[in-house]
């Protein structure tokens, strides 16, 4: 294995021309004594990464197909769509796809969004409780000067309420914003960078860092499912009793137990931040396909998953309270994400309420076939017949 200060130059060189990253890729090779044949293997201009990753070498590629038609009745998603989905599971889409036409079949997926906001909480030191409450005084008598101090930063985003949280020498400020249809990370952050520098100028209180962990991002957090997170969407459907024994060989008593049984007993007993089968199966596919960022499938894990009989027929609904996703910027600009969301007709200005519909509609879909193989004890057929 050759290293030296030259291999080490190599490494470190930032450009983002093509030579430049076959060049760090040649040096990565030298250095570990393997072949990135594929990694080699990309169709775009490396450039248009430069904002997405550092020290580029290449691509990795992830199996990508589609699950569907599903149809969705909702706000912003209407019609019947083709879910591009990105994973190494096998039988996953089949499974999805089963779901996806058992609720077509049933009339298709209703969705609605509850909540829209993005958050990030700064951590500040405080002298004790006077000063905390002095600093949220003079924080709720100045809103609007903070407001300004935002709207300098961006023309898309708008900070909604900051939600103050002191305990002891220590005041967590909650930022609340609107950031369109952009996920908003980077927005918000930038944003509460603005409005803390202001804050600490005129109240004393002293930033200790602008991610104080109440926000709460890329982490299971209970404030999330209470408060919600990037968008609240609900999914529900009412499948037939005729179409639940036709279609998933079992009965709504027996989905109704299972999801009794295992998704909210179970979880209670496991003290789970979410009540569900498989939801961030389904997030992970999705999100990996269309470049949402993938450290926020957590935020997915965290779905509430509900059966009930009404009449012999299903009734099931997912209420994701975290679905942190955008049409407009991070990853989404990459060439292979913009062209799966445009397969949703999601990619830009206006499509993300559509798209977290959808991501509500898909995980619907996912947790009704996998409750109805678990009912029917066909689950580990089906992952030997297609996954090994
Ligand atoms: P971004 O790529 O940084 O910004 C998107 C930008 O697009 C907005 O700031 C906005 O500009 C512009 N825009 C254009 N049309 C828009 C529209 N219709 N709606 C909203 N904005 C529009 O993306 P981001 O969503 O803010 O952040 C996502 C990225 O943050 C991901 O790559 C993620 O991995 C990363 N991330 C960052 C942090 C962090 O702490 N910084 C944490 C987690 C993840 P204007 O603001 O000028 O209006």
């Amino acid at each position: 294995m050759a290293d030296s200060p030259e291999l080490r130059k190599r490494l470190k060189n930032r450009g983002y021309g093509r030579a430049d990253v076959d060049d760090r890729r040649a040096a990565v090779e030298e250095f570990s004594g393997a072949r990135l044949e594929h990694v080699a293997a990309y169709s775009f201009d490396p450039e248009g990464a430069s904002r997405n990753v550092e020290n580029m070498i290449g691509a990795t590629q992830i199996p990508l197909g589609f699950a569907g038609p599903v149809r969705i009745r909702g706000d912003h998603a209407e019609g019947d769509f083709i879910i591009p989905l990105a994973t190494t599971e096998g039988a996953l889409l089949a499974s999805i796809s089963r779901g996806m036409s058992v609720i077509t079949e049933a009339g298709g997926a209703h969705t609605k969004i509850y909540m829209d906001t993005m958050t990030r909480a700064p951590v500040f030191r405080v002298d004790g409780i006077d000063h905390a409450t002095e600093v949220m005084a003079w924080i709720s008598e100045n809103a609007d000067t903070l407001g300004e101090a935002v709207s300098k930063t961006t023309s898309h985003g708008r900070l909604l309420d900051i939600e103050p949280y002191p305990n002891g020498r220590n005041l967590y400020l909650r930022f609340v914003f609107d950031t369109g249809d952009a996920m908003g990370m980077n927005m918000a952050t930038i944003a509460t960078e603005a409005a803390c520098g202001i804050i600490e100028e005129r109240t004393g209180a002293k930033l200790v860092s602008v991610s104080g962990n109440m926000c709460t991002d890329k982490k299971p957090a209970a404030i999330n499912i209470l408060k919600g997170r990037g968008k609240t969407v609900l999914a529900e459907a009412r499948i037939p009793a005729s179409v639940v024994e036709g279609r998933l060989h079992t009965t709504t008593a027996a989905v109704v137990e299972t999801n009794y049984r295992k998704n909210l007993m179970g979880s209670a007993m496991a003290v789970s931040l979410g009540s569900n089968a498989h939801a961030a199966n389904m997030v992970a596919a999705l999100f990996l396909a269309t470049g949402q960022d993938p450290a926020q499938v957590i935020g997915g894990s965290m779905t509430l998953t509900s059966c009930e009989d009404v009449d012999g027929d299903l009734y099931i609904c997912v209420r994701m309270p975290n679905v942190e996703v955008g049409t407009v910027g991070g990853g989404t600009r990459l060439p292979c994400q913009s062209e799966a969301l445009s397969v949703l007709g999601c990619l830009g200005t206006g499509k993300a309420r559509k798209f977290a519909e959808i991501v509500a509609a898909t995980v619907l879909a996912g947790e009704l076939s996998t409750l109805g193989a678990q009912s029917a004890g066909h689950l580990g057929k089906a992952h030997e017949a297609l996954g090994r």
